[in-house]
């Protein structure tokens, strides 16, 4: 028997848990609240629109399924396509430091100098940089770029996931939720969730809770009075 940690390893979506990286965090947080949005917003839409009982379910468990995916591939062409680049440069670093070490040194000389540094201690850091790993040196002195981004899956899956975790809210409530009480529940839960996570974002970048919890309410509501009245509109 697998235990879930080592199912979300398999999946390659264990860095979720162990990271400790809060702008990964972050990106995950509004991936869910994409997911509770969109689906609350499709829910009311449908339920506006005069719909009831298995169709808006139905309806919902696409919205989770085909924004999930959709979210996921959008993630892993981002991801793959920086990882391409970074790697493009690093390449490049890589052959003009076999081919011309010296003007390489002294570019990055400049580069510290242009930082504010004067020109022995510019060329002293410099020469220690290159002396540990000179293409490390160049790679972010030049270009900015730390350790290579995470792999393209490794963003994809936790983004899908995420998604269709914010999704399951709404849905939830529409397999629970008698038809009369579908829109209030479904409004409750979505802005009870959105203040959930919320307070996980503002400790992630501790900012102002209230600041991000009237953002994200106010999203979160325009969207499904938006659908909601939508739906109304097909209604008539
Ligand atoms: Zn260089």
């Amino acid at each position: 028997m697998r235990t879930p940690a080592q199912w979300l390893t398999t999946l390659g979506v264990a860095s979720v848990g162990r990271t400790r990286d809060p702008t990964f965090v972050r990106a995950r947080v509004v991936d869910t609240n994409d997911g509770i949005i969109a689906t609350a917003g499709i829910v009311e839409g449908f339920a506006g629109a005069g719909a009831t009982g298995k169709t808006i379910v139905i309806a919902a468990i696409f919205a989770m399924v085909a924004g999930g995916v959709s979210l996921a591939g959008a993630k892993y062409s981002e991801a793959a396509a920086e990882l391409e680049a970074a790697q493009a440069v690093i390449d490049e670093e890589r052959r003009q430091l076999e081919f011309s070490p010296q003007e390489e040194l002294d570019e990055l000389v400049a580069l510290y100098e242009r930082k504010g540094l004067s020109t022995p201690l510019a060329r002293q850091v410099a020469l220690e940089l290159t002396a540990k790993d000179p293409l490390a040196a160049h790679v972010d002195a030049e270009h900015g770029l730390g350790p290579l981004p995470r792999s393209p899956l490794a963003t994809a899956v936790p983004a899908g996931l995420a998604f269709a975790a914010g999704s399951g809210v709404p849905l939830v409530i529409v397999l629970v939720a008698p038809d009369a009480w579908r829109i209030p529940a479904t409004f409750t839960a979505v802005l009870a969730s959105l203040a959930v996570t919320s307070v996980v974002m503002a400790r992630t970048s501790r900012t102002s809770l209230a600041r991000i919890l009237t953002r994200s309410l106010v999203i979160g509501t325009s969207a499904m009075l938006l659908s909601l009245a939508g739906g109304l509109l097909f209604s008539r």
